[in-house]
């Protein structure tokens, strides 16, 4: 019987969430306990489909067309000229592929980029745009999924330490605040 782990592995890891889940890694745990169909997944479209029915020996079916549909590898691209430098992209990228500082115009990594489309609603002023990677100049290929998995979990790990490091701080800070007023 195929595992999560082997179903996660024929996942794009895009971590564009329009399966319904998180991240690809709880739609392939969704999948392995029964609780989803193979057909959720627009950015691995017939391929990825056709190689989970192979896994899990079921019938292929068509793309679920309410999460979207096919269609060729994106990637982010903003407009410099009109980035107000509101960091507010960088959060939502699971892969950490946008960088820049406050106040400062934000550029993406093309060679990050899994063109997950995640930083484009964030945008308070509509300069980022989702274009087909293969009309960039000398563009580089996607990212394979592998790295994009690394770089998610990565990215994961960082967002929790941080939250770890904030809350430690604000505990500290009560701590100080009470002690003071005793
Ligand atoms: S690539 Fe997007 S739609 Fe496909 S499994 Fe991963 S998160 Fe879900
Ligand atoms: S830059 Fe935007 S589209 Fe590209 S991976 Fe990050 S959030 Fe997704
Ligand atoms: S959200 Fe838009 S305006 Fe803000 S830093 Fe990102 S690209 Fe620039």
């Amino acid at each position: 019987m195929a595992s999560a782990d082997d179903i996660d592995a024929l996942l794009p890891q895009t971590q564009c969430t329009r399966c319904g889940y998180t991240g690809c890694r709880p739609y392939a745990d969704a999948i392995a306990s029964g609780a989803a169909e193979i057909n959720q997944c627009p950015p691995g479209g017939a391929a990825t489909i056709a190689a989970l029915a192979t896994l899990l020996h079921r019938e292929t079916r068509p793309l679920n067309p309410v999460n979207g549909t096919e269609g060729p590898p994106l990637v982010a691209q903003i407009d410099e000229d009109v980035c107000i430098g509101c960091v507010k992209c960088l959060p939502p990228c699971p892969v950490d592929a946008i960088v820049g500082a406050r106040k400062l115009m934000h550029t993406v990594v093309t060679e990050l980029c899994t063109g997950c489309e995640l930083c484009v609603a964030p945008c308070p002023v509509d300069c980022i745009s989702m274009v087909p990677r293969a009309t960039l100049a000398a563009a580089p290929p996607a990212p394979e999924a592998d790295f994009n998995r690394e770089r998610f979990y990565a990215h994961n790990i960082r967002i929790a330490r941080r939250a770890h490091e904030q809350a430690a701080v604000l505990a500290a800070r009560k701590q100080a605040a009470n002690t003071s007023q005793a």
